[in-house]
């Protein structure tokens, strides 16, 4: 065998390859001994092998027994013995490569085998299939020797309750898509109690069909929604409100900061306004939020200086460089207060409230690793972006598949009369037919044709998985003919009938070529399965869109001058060449494509890191004073900075100093100036701090131990939430504006780096005030209740496909007009 793979692999693969076959044969020769062992010494060889992991063995060193068990376990329960070159692929995969192994080698049974390794370590191991009939068929059938060796499956489907989804996390092995396994990472980052997360650490990982999954996928984000907040409304009662408030009498304003506070007269006068009892109980947060952005839009931001209003907007002013920050809204709020003070349009569409890619949900795995048909024309991009080498499993058969050249015809039509004539004559003889193509609309022109005709078949367009599944497997039956498009059906066996091997076996007509090589590969791999005789063909015209983008208008030419009837063809391996000529460019603009969103993903990505990171520590504490106490440092640290940057200490504007932190964190007159002067600017910030803290600790004490700690939950995670969400719309802007600012020589990139770490810094800063201004300040209730930011039910999810058509935001708004 190996002299074969030889033949057809580059050297670096073959070298792994005859690495790898050296543990094979050490399996190989296991054999024997694991034949001979009674059921229970075979099933008694889990708990073994953990002992021996907790003992410190590592699971290098367990490989050679543990696939040797999965191999027994498969003999004894599924009847099937793992190929060797399976076991390449398994091992491979163990090493968090990707498996490339043809499609019909098996790569279901592969994957037992490092998820079993893995899953000794009781840390979790993760299958994901394309879709959840996969999940569930796969699990079931592999589960037979998972179970038989004393591991639990678990599947996750969409839909299922959460102590469903716990279950099935908490099992050692689980399948799921990468949908759902994405969404329910995005979900445990909203929850309100730590008991409601599903998912443990992500552990390891192999994802079948990677290709489609890392590759096709991975500029398709996944976003959970909720319904845009109606409070509209809210902004212009604020803004009405916040007119009639006089300076100084009902609230202080620090322009340097920033920042504003109601008085106790101001607050009174808001009660009254809106007609509360208290405007900082829990259920007036909102309307709080809302005076807080109006004043801050009336009393701080000043139009001209800080914002222009041009064609009904708001557009941020630098205040650097004067030039318009196109794109760029305030963010929690503060833009649309600023629209209600102009009185223009309120663009309140905070939709978003978690995203995340493939691309970046995938790269937290601690291992991962994939499996596919089609891996080797990507190579490098799996390299690059996730770390992921490809091996080429050679074939456990010979591959006996034909592939003829490509067929080009001058017009649509043609083609597909000639793909009609093609179907007849392969029909007349019994022989099976699956036409693949790109679209459902050219689906259903070629059944029409075929009806026509009077010739029997099936159209599959990967919307019922199951019963796809079932109309696939029974593909390869004499006289069969199929059309289904490239996603109908993927992941099912093709059996050839009785006397089909005879008539050439399966056949395989391409209707077009796709953008990647990649694509029309999977196609062409449905035939000549585990050595299976099979042949497949591509029919094209110059109406092709791939054709039309590239170079048709030469072969038109040639076409013309060789005078070629409209329904003759040309056949020829240059048309092939140059038509994958073509493809390798569009993969590399793909590629460059792809690249630039992962650059741009990755300002988001670390920003997400870092807030949920925070939220879960929030979460999984009893007791978040300390987190508390140290975000109303940098409040004070904040405020002493902008006001003491003179190097002349006499010019430092300390009143100032002491009113923010009376208005915001003590009680009215509580510091005076005159105790800070002297003062160096480091010494200032711990005594007011030393201050606050003392209040701080005065609160505790009258609000009680118990109440304030889940006060202090339910203010983090309202702010954090909030503002966070505010914040993923805010930056989704900012990247669809960037390309707008073309001034000499800016990198939109860079810009959009630079703007977006400060978007975030300011989001900081606004939840550490929110935070430390309630805690310091609110009425605090015994009654408390965490919040979700929106109302969960009204939570949706989008499916991979919806998420492709989801609007832009400019679409959107354009919509509306
Ligand atoms: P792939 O996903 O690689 O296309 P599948 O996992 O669908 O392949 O397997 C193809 C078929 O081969 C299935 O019917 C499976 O049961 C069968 N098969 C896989 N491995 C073996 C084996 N070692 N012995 C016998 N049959 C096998």
């Amino acid at each position: 065998m190996l002299g074969i793979v030889k033949k057809i692999f580059g050297d670096t693969n073959e070298r792994d390859v005859k690495r790898i076959m050296k543990t094979v044969d050490i399996i190989n020769n296991m054999e024997p001994e694991f034949e001979a062992l009674s059921h229970d010494e075979l099933q008694g060889k889990t708990a073994e092998f953990r002992e021996r992991l907790e003992k410190g063995e590592t699971l290098e060193q367990l490989l050679p027994e543990a696939f040797a068990t999965v191999r027994e376990a498969a003999k004894r329960q599924l009847g099937m013995r793992h190929f060797d070159v399976q076991m390449i692929g398994g091992i491979a995969l163990h090493e968090g490569k990707i498996s490339e192994m043809r499609t019909g080698e098996g790569k279901t049974l592969v994957g037992t085998l490092p998820v079993y390794l893995n899953a000794l370590e009781g840390k979790g191991a993760h299958v994901v299939t394309v879709n959840d009939y996969l999940a569930k068929r796969d699990s079931l059938q592999m589960g037979r020797i998972y179970n038989y060796l004393g591991m639990e499956v678990g599947v996750n489907l969409s839909g299922m309750k959460h102590e469903e989804k716990q279950a099935a996390y908490a099992c050692d092995i689980t399948y799921g898509t990468n949908n759902e396994f994405g969404f329910d990472y995005l979900r445990d980052n909203m929850v309100l109690y730590k008991e409601q997360m599903v998912q443990r650490p992500l552990h390891f990982c192999i994802i079948d069909e990677v290709d489609s999954i890392l590759i096709d996928e991975a500029r398709t984000p996944l976003i959970i929604s909720g319904q845009a907040q109606k409070s509209t409304e809210l902004y212009f009662a604020a803004d009405r409100f916040v007119k009639s408030l006089k300076a100084e009498d009902d609230y202080t304003v620090d322009i340097k900061v920033k920042s504003v506070a109601l008085t106790e007269t101001g607050v009174e006068k808001a009660e009254n306004f809106f007609g509360l009892e208290n405007l900082y109980d829990n259920g007036n947060v909102t309307i709080n939020h809302h005076v807080v952005q109006a004043l801050k839009a009336n009393a701080i931001m000043h139009r001209d200086v800080d914002y222009v209003v041009a064609d009904g907007e708001v557009l941020i002013v630098d205040e650097f460089t004067g030039r318009l920050m196109a794109g760029r809204r305030y963010s929690d709020g503060l833009h649309q207060a600023i629209e209600a003070k102009e009185n223009l349009d309120v663009q309140n569409e905070s939709m978003t409230l978690a995203t995340i890619t493939f691309q970046n949900y995938f790269r937290m795995y601690k291992k991962l690793a994939g499996m596919t048909g089609t891996a080797k024309t990507e190579e490098e991009e799996f390299k690059k972006i996730y770390g992921l080498e490809v091996l080429q499993v050679p074939t456990n058969r010979i591959n006996q598949r034909k592939d003829a050249p490509d067929v080009v015809y001058k017009s649509v039509q043609s083609k597909f009369r000639a793909v009609v004539d093609e179907i007849v004559v392969r029909h007349e003889k019994n022989q099976p037919v699956l036409v693949g193509t790109v679209s459902i609309e050219n689906s259903e022109l070629l059944s029409e044709m075929l009806k026509r005709k009077g010739i029997k078949h099936q159209v599959l367009n990967a919307k019922y998985h199951a019963e796809e599944a079932e109309i696939i497997s029974r593909a390869g039956q004499p006289g069969t003919v199929t059309i289904a498009t490239n996603m109908a059906g993927r992941g099912t066996d093709i059996i050839l009938g009785e006397g089909v091997a005879e008539v050439g076996g399966l056949h395989i007509i391409g209707t077009e070529r796709h953008e990647s090589r990649r694509i029309d590969n999977q196609l062409r791999g449905r035939a000549g399965r585990q050595g299976d005789p099979g042949s497949t063909q591509f029919y094209l015209s110059l109406g092709d869109e791939l054709m039309k983008r590239f170079g048709a208008d030469n072969v038109m030419n040639m076409m013309e001058k060789l005078g070629f009837e409209e329904d003759q063809p040309i056949e020829s391996r240059m048309i092939t060449r140059a038509v994958e000529s073509a493809q390798r460019r569009v993969e590399g603009s793909n590629f460059d494509m792809r690249k630039i969103v992962l650059q741009y993903d990755d300002v988001m990505n670390k920003q997400r890191e870092i807030i949920y990171k925070q939220r879960r520590e929030v979460l999984e504490s009893d007791n978040i004073r300390e987190v508390v106490l140290q975000m109303i440092k940098p409040c004070i640290e904040r405020v002493v900075e902008v006001h003491c940057n003179d190097d002349i200490p006499e010019n430092w504007e300390l009143q100032e100093v002491a009113d923010y932190v009376n208005n915001n964190f003590l009680l009215e007159n509580a510091i005076s100036e005159a105790e800070l002067h002297e003062q160096e600017k480091e010494e200032m910030v711990n005594y007011l701090f030393e201050r606050v803290e003392l209040r701080y600790l005065q609160r505790e004490k009258e609000i009680g131990e118990e109440t304030i700690r889940e006060f202090e939950k339910v203010v983090v995670l309202r702010a954090v939430d909030r503002k966070w969400m505010d914040h993923i719309d805010a930056m989704e802007q900012l990247r669809q504006g960037i390309h707008l600012r073309a001034y000499g020589g800016t990198d939109p990139l860079r810009e959009y780096q630079f703007e977006g770490f400060e978007m975030f810094n300011q989001m900081v800063a606004d939840i550490q005030e929110e935070v430390a201004g309630y805690v310091m300040r609110a009425q605090i209730q015994t009654q408390q209740e965490r919040q979700a930011v929106v109302d969960t039910s009204q939570v949706s999810t989008n499916s991979s496909e919806s998420a492709e058509k989801r609007p832009s935001r400019e679409e959107r708004r354009r919509r509306r007009k």
